[in-house]
């Protein structure tokens, strides 16, 4: 059983008070982990360790930080391998894709946000005035369990370029890679007190941290209820606030696309990490004519994909966190099956062959041009929802007809037409034609799915203030 014991304050791992959490291996449901848990004074002490930290570091040459975070991401790469299987262990994540997607997308961070910072570095000049871009301070950083090192990246990374100091709360679920990343950062030559972790329970360690006095900006990425909260407290105190929340991303497939190009990519991005992806893809709007061919490509695809052990090299899908996880995903599907939605695939009974773990079987509901919860609520589970619609306007109406707008996809024959319907879509960020997203880009949502934008030279923008110095 691994034990995560203490919390890094100031440069050295420290032992705390708080009580313990036992983690348990998802697809086995035996106890794995225990973390003990930061306690108020541990936030406390993480921030004053920052505060301290700022005036030295905020002055560091953009170079000198750039060097230590390329030592780190160095460090970090050497373990790639065994943080792959705490993933598997962890959240579930099959170790066939658990490297490339969690670890190589979190290193490579690294190495891109340098080149984000400095399109953001240098004083502009209005006429004698110089205008200066300055690190906003002390950032607290709140990150979710599903890419846990890659989204705690998103912000560590930028905010230590931009010169501001860290204190990072990840999920209590998921804490191995994020200790490797405090031990890479630390060996690689971080001044003490400049990044700091502190695992704890969100009601505890988070509130204190979004609502500590010392504490200048909020960056979180997690679910909407708990960022509409944050967004509340740290409104109290007139903190800027980044949020990066849940989806229920449609992916629209016009008539004349490539119908099983776009079904089958569109089914293999919501089943992603076993649909616990804040961009999944997870409603597929195809024409009338279309309905019954999609539905049979998708069930086709989704009863090919092997289910099981995320340690074994064949599995392409793992079980879902927790329990918890598993059971509001299927009181959702048997909500929408209650409510007259069709079964396409999987369903809520467990995989025969897996009699132990958070498994859910890879799922397709079909509900022609119904509207039912399952379309409007985030399952974060295997779950792809088929529905159809009778003309463009309808299409481009139920892609928006949810609270969220965080990610989409548009398909079709010409992409010039696929960009028009796509500008329509009220979300962050668009795919066309399954176009990959491009690491300068930036990421973040319209309405529930948040505010605020990460990576690229925008996402810079989060953790620097400006200041004019008129002459
Ligand atoms: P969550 O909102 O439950 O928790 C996220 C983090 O917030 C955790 O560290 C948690 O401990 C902390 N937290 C919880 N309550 C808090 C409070 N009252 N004050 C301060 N912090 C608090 O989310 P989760 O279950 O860890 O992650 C899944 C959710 O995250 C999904 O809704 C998913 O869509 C979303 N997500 C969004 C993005 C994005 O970039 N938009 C990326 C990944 C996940």
């Amino acid at each position: 059983m691994q034990v995560f014991e203490r919390q890094f304050i100031d440069g050295h791992w420290q032992s705390t008070q708080g009580r313990e959490l036992v983690l348990h291996n998802p697809a086995t449901e035996a106890p794995a982990a225990i973390v003990r848990l930061g306690s108020i004074a541990d936030v406390d002490a993480a921030v004053a360790a920052a505060r301290a930290a700022l005036p030295a570091w905020s002055v560091t040459s953009f170079q000198e930080r750039a060097s230590i975070l390329a030592t780190a991401a160095g460090i970090l790469q050497a373990q790639a391998g065994s943080l792959a299987e705490s993933f598997a262990a962890e959240i579930g994540t099959p170790i066939s894709v658990a490297k490339r997607l969690q670890v190589d997308t979190a290193i490579r961070l690294f190495h891109e946000a340098p080149r984000w910072v400095q399109a953001r570095t240098g004083d502009d000049h209005l006429d004698r005035t110089l205008v200066s871009h300055v690190p906003i301070g002390v950032v607290a950083c709140i990150a979710p369990w599903n890419y846990p090192l890659y989204l705690s990246a998103c912000k560590v990374v930028p905010a230590l370029l931009a010169g501001a100091t860290v204190v990072l709360k990840p999920s209590e679920l998921a804490p191995a890679s994020i200790v490797a990343m405090a031990d890479a950062l630390h060996r690689a030559g971080l001044p003490k007190g400049v990044f700091n972790v502190v695992f704890g329970t969100g009601v505890e360690a988070g509130e204190r941290l979004v609502t500590h006095p010392d504490v200048d900006a909020v960056s979180f990425t997690g679910s909407t209820g708990v960022g509409r909260r944050i967004a509340e407290l740290a409104g109290r105190e007139l903190k800027k606030v980044t949020l990066e929340l849940g989806g229920k991303s449609p992916s629209i497939v016009l008539a004349g696309a490539d119908l099983p190009r776009a079904v089958n990519s569109t089914l293999q991005k919501c089943l992603q990490n076993a649909g616990q992806t804040c961009a999944a893809l997870t409603r597929l709007l195809v024409p009338d004519a279309d309905y019954a061919a999609a539905c049979s490509i998708a069930a086709a695809a989704a009863n090919a994909i092997r289910v099981g052990d995320p340690l074994d090299v064949a599995t392409e899908l793992g079980p879902v966190i927790s329990a918890k996880q598993r059971d509001q995903a299927l009181a959702l599907l048997q909500q929408a099956m209650d409510e007259g939605a069709s079964l396409v695939a999987g369903g809520p009974d467990r995989p025969a062959h897996l009699p132990r773990g958070y498994f859910i079987a890879p799922t397709v509901v079909g509900m022609q041009d119904r509207d039912l919860a399952i379309t409007r609520t985030e399952a974060f589970a295997p779950i792809l929802t088929v529905q159809s619609y009778r003309d463009e306007e309808e299409a481009i109406a139920m892609a928006n007809g949810t609270p969220f707008g965080l990610s989409g996809a548009v398909w079709a024959a010409d992409e010039s037409e696929a960009l028009r319907v796509a500008r329509r879509i009220r979300a962050g960020s668009v795919s066309i034609n399954g176009a990959a997203t491009h690491p300068d880009a930036p990421f973040g949502g319209f309405r529930h799915s948040g505010f605020g934008r990460e990576r690229g030279a925008y996402g810079i923008d989060e953790f620097l203030t400006t200041q004019a110095f008129n002459r």
